[in-house]
């Protein structure tokens, strides 16, 4: 149990993640918008409940590099930004969650990702009586954007602001050594829009499918709030 004692307090004061939601809650899907700190949340809830994070995209990449698990054909294909066979994903996730290590319970990280999967996996999981509490990170739009568009590099030494949150001393210019400051190519409002509304397409049938399949889809907000408040706020929609 790694989680900061901020943490710990933060979600025992808010009556989070109480024991009964421990022993029952065994398999969490966790959705996320670009912009929702996903990875964070994802850190923050195996770590709180002791049960293993299983991130598609991370098996995949471990699957590559040990050479297992993973055809060339298939990592060549990832490596193009292809979208991998559903019965190949399906079989993968499948023998991750038959492990020992994820019996209590596992969070599920960028699966399922097409409608094939959510059926597979609801089917999975009704065979052994689990049910599964669906976690959406939702964003408003507008905050991230405004959020990401306001991102500025230094192209001399890295340094990265942002012209809302920590803008640099003298306007665009780098604090360090006094470089102009850029904008990266994926920080631009079309190439963010573009993304955001990707996910929408990819995720909202899956979302609906769980949520008419009888699951509990739980939406938070995380346009705002610092992580910890985040968490607190999924404990607590996890609680009732
Ligand atoms: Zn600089």
């Amino acid at each position: 149990m790694k989680v900061s004692l901020r943490v710990r307090a933060g979600f025992a004061a808010g009556g989070a993640v109480s024991n009964v939601a421990k022993r029952f809650v065994k398999a969490i899907v966790l959705f996320g918008s670009p912009g929702s700190g996903k990875g964070t949340q994802a850190k923050l809830l195996t770590d709180c409940l002791g049960i293993p994070h299983v991130s598609t995209g991370e098996m995949l990449r471990d699957g590559i590099r040990q050479g297992r698990g993973v055809t060339p054909k298939t990592a060549a294909k990832m490596q193009a930004g292809i979208l991998v066979k559903d019965a190949v994903v399906d079989a993968m996730v499948e023998e991750r969650l038959s492990r020992p290590d994820a019996a209590n319970g596992f969070v599920l990280d960028g699966y399922p990702r097409t409608l094939v999967q959510a059926e597979h996996l609801t089917g999975w999981l009704a065979e052994r009586g689990i049910h599964e509490v669906v976690i959406h990170l939702a964003v408003d739009y507008n905050i991230i954007i405004a959020r990401l568009t306001g991102r500025r590099e230094c192209p001399r030494c890295g340094t990265l602001y942002n012209v809302v949150l920590r803008p640099p001393k003298v306007d665009e210019l780098c604090d360090l050594d006094g470089e102009k400051l850029v904008r990266r190519d994926d920080d631009r409002e079309d190439v963010i829009r573009a993304r955001l509304e990707a996910y929408d397409r990819q995720t909202r049938p899956v979302l609906d499918f769980l949520r008419s399949n009888g699951g509990r889809v739980i939406e938070v907000d995380a346009s705002n709030d610092p992580p910890e408040a985040v968490f607190q706020k999924i404990g607590r929609a996890m609680e009732n």
